[in-house]
């Protein structure tokens, strides 16, 4: 199964959960996410097309009263269902006593985590990586919740070469970076290129994304994919790669978010990405 309109590693992250879902009968699959998910905008596509249900569980309950920004007007438009819930809500999608009140509300549904991570997204991530990666000395990725940095390091096909995770989130810690390393020693974590955090807006970084799109072509999104460009660029102007470094940086998606930030930046009076895809 390979859908053009789901790109980026959410599907790697869905791709056997999915299996999973189907295999083990069940008909829906529930999930969790913020106003603008990637996870829940890939969600929803895959499951119109194999014909699950889907349920994404929204952080805010104050949406369920405003116009749906894009991501979650595509979402319901593809048959999921919204469940707008409030903040101290959503901060218990891991309480399994919580979980079974949604069950009982909805129905009895496959549960992926926030973020669509667990063992069997870690696993689809594995798949990232060709033998051709290989002759890469460096491949860096975006960190949300760690998983796709996992897989990398897992599916990783030398241990010569360094994984480098760029953190798009503010406060990261000792433990988490446990967590997503593993036994691993190929990981490297930068912390300082989250530019304040998940939804901070930079003019700085939209400046520097739409600046990179009109130089390579490549369209990148201010959440996850420019703060890695960024970081490298920044990274090689300080000398820290060698010049016979060989650096594949892997384009995660993320683009979907991208006309609900211009939205955003336009009602914040900030500058925008002068493309949308
Ligand atoms: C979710 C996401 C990430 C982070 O993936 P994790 O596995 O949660 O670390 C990176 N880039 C994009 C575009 C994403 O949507």
């Amino acid at each position: 199964m390979v859908f053009p309109e789901l790109s980026g590693n959410k599907w790697r992250k869905l791709r056997y959960n999915l299996e999973e879902a189907v295999s083990s009968g069940h008909r829906q699959i529930i999930s969790f996410g913020g106003a603008f998910s990637n996870h829940i905008h890939a969600l929803a596509h895959a499951g119109s097309k194999i014909g699950l249900k889907t349920i994404g569980v929204i952080r805010g309950e104050e949406l369920a009263d405003q116009p749906l920004n894009p991501t979650l007007q595509q979402a319901a438009s593809l048959g999921m269902q919204l469940v707008f819930v409030s903040r101290k809500e959503y901060d218990l999608k891991s309480d399994p006593g919580w979980i079974a009140a949604l069950q009982d509300r909805w129905g009895k549904s496959y549960v992926l985590p926030e973020g669509g991570n667990n063992d069997l997204a870690v696993r689809g991530c594995a798949e990232i990586l060709g033998p051709e990666s290989a002759r890469y000395s460096h491949i860096a990725v975006a960190v949300g919740t760690g998983g796709t940095l996992s897989g990398l390091l897992q599916g990783s096909h030398t241990t010569d070469q360094k994984i480098l995770g760029f953190w798009a989130l503010k406060g990261m810690n000792s433990a988490e970076e446990v967590r997503i390393f593993g036994s691993s020693t190929q990981g490297v974590l930068f912390d300082q290129y989250h530019w304040g955090g998940y939804a901070k807006f930079q003019p700085e970084l939209i400046e520097w994304i739409n600046r990179f799109y009109q130089v390579t072509q490549v369209p990148l999104d201010p959440i996850y994919t420019g703060k890695v460009l960024f970081g490298i660029e920044d990274l090689a102007r300080k000398g820290w790669f060698s010049p016979k470094d060989r650096i594949l940086v892997i384009h995660t998606g993320g683009l979907q978010g991208n006309a609900g930030f211009n939205q955003r930046c336009v009602q914040q009076k900030l500058p925008t990405l002068t493309y949308e895809i």
